[in-house]
Order: structure tokens, then sequence, then C-alpha cells
């Protein structure tokens, strides 16, 4: 399965304090290199810091300690503006709670961050166009959130995340809210995506049924990472 060169994102060191009370580390030394293309699953129970750190891999948060670097850029060296930038195109995020805005229309959610980063209307038209297409949504296009399931939330949600082509998606607990059925429709979508347009993947789950997708399974306890191992569980 060597059909990566090198890591498209990784992390250094990573650990994060939170001074409250005694203080807590939410996260310990975290090591992770992710090759480009990949399907990563982060496994733990609630509380071991999965949330923690796919908030500081997407620059959503900074480390007490650590870098992140994404294609070769150290988010520690860049200015806000810049690191604001780059999480705008080159990753793309996916919430437990969908988070779409509840005054746009799908199709507007889904153009939202290409508008944000620049893009012409035909080229959002074209780009979400297909996405909705890819998810079975064409028909829901003009819907509001509030007028869509769960399940068609975070499809639409995930388009949204797509949008840009982003080098990564990260998605925390993408599937938490969802039933078992509407889950495996989420998973089969990153699959795809992943397989089709070599997006790389980090999702954060309880969920045990992602690990048959996965490349790398890393497992953490406590805000380490104990185990990293492919999906039949042998250790890499
Ligand atoms: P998970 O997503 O795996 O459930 P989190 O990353 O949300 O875990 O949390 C890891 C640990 O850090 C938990 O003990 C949590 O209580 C703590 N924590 C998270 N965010 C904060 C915060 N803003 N302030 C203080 N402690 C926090
Ligand atoms: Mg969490």
């Amino acid at each position: 399965m060597n059909r990566w060169t090198g890591p498209i994102i990784s992390c250094h060191e990573i650990s994060k304090f939170y001074p409250v009370g005694e203080g807590l580390f939410a996260l310990r030394d975290v090591e992770m290199e992710v090759p480009e293309g990949s399907f990563v699953v982060i496994m733990g129970p609630s509380g071991s810091g999965k949330t923690t750190l796919l908030n500081i891999l997407g620059g959503i948060d900074r480390p007490s300690h650590g870098e992140v670097i994404l294609k070769g850029r150290k988010f520690s060296r860049l200015s806000e503006d810049d690191l604001a930038m780059l999480r705008r195109t080159e990753i793309g995020m996916v919430f437990q709670f969908f988070n779409l805005l509840p005054e746009l229309t799908a199709v507007e959610n889904i153009g939202l961050p290409m508008r944000l980063a620049g893009y012409k209307d035909d080229a959002i038209a074209r780009r979400t166009t297909e996405l909705l297409e890819a998810v079975g949504l064409l028909d829901r296009m003009k819907h509001y959130p509030s007028e869509l399931s769960g399940g068609e939330q975070q499809r639409v949600a995930i388009c949204r995340a797509l949008a840009t082509r982003p080098a990564v998606v990260l998605a925390d607990e993408p599937t938490g809210n969802l039933d078992s059925a509407r889950s495996r429709e989420i998973m089969d979508l990153f699959a795809k995506f992943n397989a089709e347009e070599k997006q790389t993947f980090i999702i954060a789950t309880h969920d045990e049924s992602f690990i048959e997708y996965a490349d790398i399974v890393v497992k953490i306890v406590d805000g380490e990472i104990v185990e990293r191992s492919d999906r039949h569980g042998t250790l890499i």
C-alpha cells in the first residue's frame, strides 16, 4: 500500500496543557505522520484528547508545545492571517453536530468556503453541483438545514469540507449523531472521496466500524498515542 511519498501533515511533540484546577494535559508528546492520501482513524474513549488533537491539526487551536507541519509549512511560523488562509484552502472540517449555517441553503453552505477563498461563481456552481450529485442530494440543493434529516445535513457538511479540494479532511465524531445505517452511508462517502479525490482523511471516533476503512488506526488514551496499527491490528 505504498501509494504515497511523504507525510502530508505531521505533528511533533504536541502537548496541550489546560491550566484548570491542578492543571491537565489533554495531549502529551503526540507524534504523528500522515502519508498523503491515507485514511486515518483516531480511536479513543471520551475525554482522551481526540477533539483537542483534531483542532490542533486543523489550526483552530494552538498546542502548548510542539509543531504541526502541513505540506512543509510549520503552523507556528505562520501569522494568524496566513494560518486562516491555509485552513480555508488546505483543510476541511466535519463536525459531530454538522455546524451548517441555518440561514443558508445546502448549496450555499457548500459554496461558502469557496466564496471565502475567492473562487468565481461558475467554479462554485460546477463544484457544488458535482459534490451534491456525488452524495445523492442534487434534489435537496435549495433546502435549508432545518429541512434536511441528520444524515442529509452531514452529507452536506462533508461536501462543504471537500469544496475547495483541501489536502486534508478532519472529521470529529462525524457519525456520533446518526443511527447505524446513516453512519454507514457517511463512512462509505468518506471512503469514496478518499479513493476518487485522493484526499487525506483523519477521522476521530469511538465507533469501531470505522476501522475496516482505515489505512492507519491510531489509539489514544489519556492524551497519549498508545498504538498505531493497520486495520487488521498489525502494528505499524
Ligand atoms: P475527546 O474529544 O476525546 O472526548 P477532548 O479533546 O475533548 O477529548 O478532551 C480531552 C481532555 O481535555 C478532557 O479531559 C477534557 O475535559 C479536557 N478539555 C478539553 N477542552 C478543555 C478546555 N477548553 N479547558 C479545560 N479542559 C479541557
Ligand atoms: Mg471529542
